[in-house]
């Protein structure tokens, strides 16, 4: 069993929102047990808010102005998401994301709109840059949740997106690279490597939650997945419940890392149901890390002190605009946008990373 965690030892970084800290980690009760008074305050409620993962800045600052400015939520996280999608220099999200085992890059993306209760995704999407704004159409323009593969692709040119090849030359060296030294380092994993330590590599997405000054809420995630995957793998960021959840009654969760341990501790979902419940953002996200710890049983997932090997980013957003994100790992930054302008914010956590 992974090492419980304690919440003592809350280290406020941000003077502006009081959020932001640090947790100390050692031995310690069950969650329910902890002391909720040790958790850092909410940050001060204010609509409209947008808060993403660290690679967010800019897309929190655009679904801010939108929402400033009447738009819907749902349209302006994906307007925010949208500008990192398309820029290349992010290999974790859109055009020149890292690709698959095979050098082709394969998009997950999901959306949720909280007055509508309705969502949307697509799994396994080649050759088009904006996943998201395909999983919007999914959720409006068809009866289905998920669209996967060759079928969201068709559906995608049929709705006017242009196909091209997403693989950025920065992506496909860093892939070669992969490719020419990997051996042990894929995700076909032997008898013997099935025993063996995880072998970390490349992740990233962007999750972007925002509430309106009504208290309507919307998310988007977005990603390339797990660099170099197993063709077809797809990862949380496409399955509402895992990497994004939208409660329009009670808030917006997301999620980004290790995509298997969200999707197996339904993350996304209980962080909002933990907030339905009453618990603050900051209590409800390091309850579902603290789940996630417990349920890393595999020794190859585990590190020597029993700690999970990698890393998940939970993100909570609740109605009335109060707000948290923590990570299983410290040193994790999250994006927050509001009415007094946008800076990034030290995520909680439960462990701290050693030097
Ligand atoms: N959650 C994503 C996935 O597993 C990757 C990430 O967020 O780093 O596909």
């Amino acid at each position: 069993m992974a090492q419980r965690v304690t919440r003592r030892a809350f280290l406020s970084t941000s003077a502006t929102a009081g959020a932001g800290a640090a947790l100390g980690c050692s031995a310690l009760g069950s969650p329910a047990a902890q002391a909720s008074e040790s958790l850092p305050p909410s940050p001060a409620p204010g609509r409209p808010v947008s808060i993403a993962s660290g690679n967010g800045l800019r897309a929190t600052a655009r679904a801010v102005e939108l929402l400033q400015s009447g738009e819907d939520t749902l349209d302006a996280v994906i307007a925010g998401v949208t500008i990192v999608e398309d820029d290349p220099e992010d290999m974790t999200v859109g055009y020149g994301g890292l690709p698959n085992e095979e050098g082709v890059v394969e998009l997950d993306a999901c959306v949720m709109h909280g007055p509508s209760c309705n969502a949307g995704a697509v799994a396994a999407l080649q050759k088009i840059r904006n996943p998201s704004r395909v999983a919007q159409l999914v959720m409006s323009r068809t009866d289905h949740v998920l669209l996967a593969g060759e079928g969201a692709l068709r559906f995608a040119v049929a709705h006017g997106f242009e196909p091209q090849d997403l693989l950025t030359d920065k992506a496909r060296r860093a892939w070669l690279r992969w490719k020419e030294t990997h051996s042990a380092a894929d995700d076909w994993l032997s008898e013997e490597e099935a025993r063996a330590a995880l072998d970390a590599r490349p992740t990233g997405t962007i999750n972007c939650l925002a509430v309106d000054a009504k208290g309507d809420l919307s998310g988007v995630t977005t990603t390339s997945g797990l660099a170099y995957k197993i063709p077809g793998r797809v990862g949380d960021s496409p399955i509402i419940g895992a990497g994004l959840y939208v409660d329009n009654d009670v808030g917006a969760a997301g999620a980004t890392g290790r995509g298997e341990a969200v999707i197996i501790s339904s993350g996304s979902r209980i962080v909002c149901e933990n907030m339905r419940r009453g618990m603050p953002p900051a209590e409800a996200v390091l309850d579902v890390l603290e789940r996630i710890a417990r349920q890393t049983v595999e020794p190859r997932l585990r590190d020597e002190k029993g700690r999970p090997a990698f890393d998940v980013t939970l993100y909570a957003l609740r109605k009335d605009g109060a707000y948290a994100s923590g990570s299983i790992w410290s040193g994790k930054s999250f994006a927050v946008h509001g009415a007094a302008g946008g800076r990034l914010e030290a995520c909680l956590h439960l462990f701290e990373r050693e030097a």
